[in-house]
């Protein structure tokens, strides 16, 4: 029989706890999952500090911890593409054969419905605390950060220096004369 496949598209800036639940609750409904990296091309910015390749170790390790059977999914990088109305095309040519989609941004879910995938919301866990943007604050101000992602990114962050890094990018230029 073909197997059922799910996509969940992310930039997981960084990937959290929350990522790693909606994760666990696609694959109770789909054979295998695709996990599309968005915004692939984008790091070293404030609200995307990490590469795609970073991120990719990040989940990929996560997974891992979290006992997810490696064989039920893809990690697949993705970049952006000028052109909404045909992102669903570009998706559709990255990645493997699939029929649900999962996600809680709006412009995805409208792409994905006008080219009649069935769509679904899972629903969100601990939505104030597990979400990159708090996650991102918190690391800025080194305030109890690492409890919202699993052990491993923790360990990877501090291995890329993340929070140097994001530090280092909030500073304004102060060399005027
Ligand atoms: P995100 O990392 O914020 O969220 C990814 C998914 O995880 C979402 O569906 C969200 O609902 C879910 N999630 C997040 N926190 C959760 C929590 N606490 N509990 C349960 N689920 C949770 O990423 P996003 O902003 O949704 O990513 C969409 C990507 O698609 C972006 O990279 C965007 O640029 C890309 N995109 C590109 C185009 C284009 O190139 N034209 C068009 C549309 C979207």
């Amino acid at each position: 029989m073909n197997k059922i496949r799910g996509i969940l598209i992310g930039r997981m800036q960084p990937p959290h706890k929350g990522h790693i639940e909606v994760i666990k609750r696609i694959l109770e409904e789909v054979d295998e999952v695709i996990i599309g990296i968005g915004s692939a091309q984008q790091s070293h910015d404030l609200n995307d500090p990490f590469t795609a390749g970073e991120r990719i170790m990040m989940l990929t390790h996560a997974l891992v911890e979290n006992n997810i059977d490696p064989s039920r999914y893809y990690i697949i990088p993705m970049e952006d593409i000028n052109f909404n109305a045909i992102w669903v095309a570009y998706v559709k040519m990255m990645t493997p054969p699939f029929k649900k989609v999962y996600s809680g941004n709006p412009l995805v879910k409208q792409l994905f419905a006008e080219e009649e995938y069935e769509v679904y919301s899972p629903p969100l866990y601990n939505r104030k605390e597990y979400s990159g943007r708090e996650i991102r604050k918190r690391m800025l101000k080194e305030n109890n950060w690492e409890n919202l992602v699993c052990p491993s990114t923790v360990k990877i962050i501090n291995e890329i220096k993340g929070v140097e890094r994001i530090k280092n990018l909030s500073q304004k230029e102060i060399n005027e004369v």
